[in-house]
């Protein structure tokens, strides 16, 4: 068995043993198979294909300093995978199902699950794509789950330090009432080009406005946004943002240390409030903003002016990291313990 440099790990794909995988076919899921093959054959109809009917996940597994495999929150990714399905018309994922999945792969992969040490983690993304013929525009009538594993290194490797971010008004992600609210690749594709634009101008992402009135923060490409006053955690109420588990574990984190959690819309000129400002997700956990420029109407928010992240986000940070890895008491019943 090949060694792996633990500490060179970037944000990528690595090989790994196995995959797991589940069909649904004449109405009803199948059962779980493992294999090593990361490739399959798919109908060139397929409505994955043309249509984009397609979901995926994001999530991680931890090793910690018990030697122990953590799961955070996968509950949480099973009921937004079955919203997902529900929003692009494809068949509900059951949760045992999901969970099965998961903790099959990861079991299986488990000599890929980095070092407590290392900082680094096990990515795990399920995928759910609708696999049979159709030309019309319908949904497909059979399925394919699948789920696979890449270990990934921690995603600040020079540390945890805040970037800059810009405001594109030429361009939008998701339709207020489209599909911004599910995780599907389609909203990947209608966010590369401003995302590539944005790298290219040298910001780390995009951060869009709601698509109607270009008032309102929506969110940064992969990623929520949220906002610190004072004692306030204020974060976008938006009917086109992904809901991000991240952000759901970082406002109770915020309520338990005393914080006010505010979830509304909130209008662009409100940043120039903001003591701090950070992008949330699994990737990275919290990206501290440095700074968020709307370039079209020659405005600039600062937020860091020292490259430090401010004190919030550097407590909720580490607060989130030491529940993932076990480091401190999992009081929300948010992690599941490989056995
Ligand atoms: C996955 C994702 C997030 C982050 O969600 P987490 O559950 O925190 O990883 C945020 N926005 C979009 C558009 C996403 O796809």
């Amino acid at each position: 068995m090949e060694s792996i440099d633990w500490s060179n790990l970037s944000f990528g794909y690595m090989p790994t043993d196995y995959n797991v995988r589940c069909t649904y076919k004449d109405g009803k899921w199948g059962d779980i198979t493992v294999t090593s093959s990361q490739t399959f054959e798919i109908h060139m109809a397929a409505t994955c294909l043309h249509y984009g009917q397609e979901a995926f996940e994001g999530m991680k597994a931890f090793r910690g300093k018990d030697g122990k495999i953590r799961i955070f929150r996968m509950d949480e990714n099973a009921a937004r995978l079955q919203s997902s399905c529900r929003g692009i018309m494809m068949p509900e994922l059951p949760t045992e199902k999901f969970n099965e999945a998961i903790l099959t792969v990861v079991k299986k992969n488990e000599r890929f699950v980095p070092p407590y040490e290392s900082g680094a983690s096990l990515y795990i993304r399920p995928l759910l794509i609708g696999t049979s013929a159709q030309v019309g525009v319908k949904p497909a009538k059979e399925y394919l789950f699948i789920v696979f594993v890449s270990p990934v290194g921690p995603y600040f490797k020079e540390g945890f330090k805040p970037t800059p971010m810009v405001i594109l008004r030429q361009y939008d992600r998701a339709a207020p009432l489209g599909t911004g609210r599910y995780k599907v690749g389609g909203n990947y594709a209608a966010s590369l080009v401003s995302g590539e634009k944005a790298h290219a101008m040298g910001y780390s992402a995009v951060l869009y406005l709601d698509a109607k009135e270009k008032k309102y923060i929506d969110e940064c490409g992969p990623a929520n946004f949220f906002g610190i006053r004072g004692n306030s955690y204020i974060t976008p109420k938006s009917t086109s943002i992904l809901p991000s588990i991240t952000n759901k574990s970082l406002m109770q984190l915020a309520e338990d240390m005393g914080m006010t959690v505010e979830v509304r819309q909130v209008p662009e000129e409100e940043l120039a409030t903001f003591d701090e400002a950070g992008a949330c997700g699994t990737a990275a956990v919290i990206s501290p903003i440095a700074r968020i420029d709307d370039l079209d109407e020659n405005k600039s928010y600062v937020f860091s002016k020292d490259g430090k992240p401010g004190p919030i986000c550097e407590k909720l940070y580490h607060k989130l990291r030491a529940i993932q890895y076990g480091d401190e008491p999992d009081t929300h019943h948010w992690v599941t313990i490989v056995e």
